[in-house]
């Protein structure tokens, strides 16, 4: 378990708020709507609490704490990542499969560092952050992406095509809160698991390639900050 904050009153891993307040800021911009947090960690009790209510007093669909699909509980491997949005229209779009904010949901998220998960088992309310939700990014992207608030929609170029500054930025993001994901994943060499500490005394494999994708962002973040300046 990591740091968390809150949104909507609700406990939400910082990683986590992070990502959802560029998401929320995105749906605001294309609707005029805030994105809201109905759910997000669970404590085991809490958790519990809803399966009692679910299960003996007509409470709606919950699961106990120690089944794998209990994706809020903090216990869970998803638990840091999971969160359950709905939005301030008069009719709640965002949680209906097939509603344009559903939609847009759907296909955005991942911009912004979600899965659009709840899709799978019949919750289209339900997100996910694709990568480590209490990494606080040290990288200056994070920094970047903070301060370029006004001019997020300039357009910066990418293998020759142009993007928006805040896709690129995202996307930089993204990759930043990988590698440190990475930095704490064993590698397999030669068919065994090592730890990159190892990897890297041995071969110098792991550094070589971490290397060539910081230079690769770097290359990248200077493009943008240029545009920014
Ligand atoms: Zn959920």
């Amino acid at each position: 378990m990591g740091a968390t904050t809150t949104r909507d009153g609700k406990r939400v891993a910082v990683g986590t708020a992070a990502a959802f307040d560029k998401l929320a800021a995105a749906f605001k911009k294309r609707f005029g709507l805030t994105l809201h947090v109905r759910s997000g960690l669970r404590t085991w009790q809490e958790q519990y609490d809803l399966w009692v209510k679910y299960k003996y007093h007509g409470g709606t669909y919950a699961l106990h704490p120690s089944a794998a699909q209990a994706y809020h509980y903090e216990g869970n491997p998803h638990g840091g990542k999971s969160l359950d949005v709905y939005d301030s229209g008069s009719d709640n779009g965002v949680t209906v499969a097939g509603n344009a904010r559903s939609n847009w949901l759907r296909a955005n998220a991942s911009k912004y560092g979600f899965t659009a998960r709840g899709y799978q088992f019949g919750e289209p309310w339900h997100i996910e952050l694709a990568s480590n939700p209490y990494a606080t990014p040290s990288f200056s992207g994070g920094q970047i992406m903070a301060d370029a608030k006004d001019i997020w929609y300039f357009p910066v170029h990418r293998d020759g095509k142009e993007v928006r500054a805040i896709q690129e930025l995202a996307d930089i993001k993204t990759i930043a809160l990988d590698l440190q994901l990475r930095l704490a994943t064993p590698v397999t060499r030669g068919g065994k698991k090592v730890s990159v500490r190892q990897d890297n005394a041995d071969t110098n494999t792991f550094a070589r390639e971490i290397l060539a994708e910081v230079k690769n962002i770097s290359k990248r973040l200077a493009a943008v900050e240029k545009k920014l300046k």
